[in-house]
């Protein structure tokens, strides 16, 4: 499990993760520690890749679209108007964009 935990350099501004006892000053370390580096960015797509998996369901499972991310309108009368975007999981829907590099935002 010690995979799945930001590993910091004991630094009070460690860019990673806070010392658990009294930590060091002077600046993270960590830049300097390619090994410690290269296991912060692992650990971070994998919890960047966690929680799109859980937006991406959230979205899918959107009880107001269904997961449809537009809804269908009618008028009073019930002829269809055009879909709009459901409002319920559009944000999640542009976090998950952003992240997979689709939006310009
Ligand atoms: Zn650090
Ligand atoms: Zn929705």
């Amino acid at each position: 499990m010690s995979e799945s935990k930001l590993i910091g350099c004991g630094d009070n501004s460690c860019i990673f993760a806070r010392p658990k006892g009294p930590g060091t000053n002077g600046g993270c370390r960590c830049a300097r520690e390619p090994g410690r580096l290269a296991h912060n960015v692992r650990v971070l797509r994998q919890q960047r890749d966690e929680l799109l998996a859980v937006a991406k369901r959230y979205a899918a499972e959107c009880r107001l679209c269904g997961g449809h991310s537009v809804r269908r309108r009618l008028d009073v009368d019930g002829v269809p108007l055009d879909d709009v975007a459901c409002e319920q999981c559009a944000d999640v829907r542009l976090v998950i964009a952003r992240a997979e590099g689709r939006s310009d935002e």
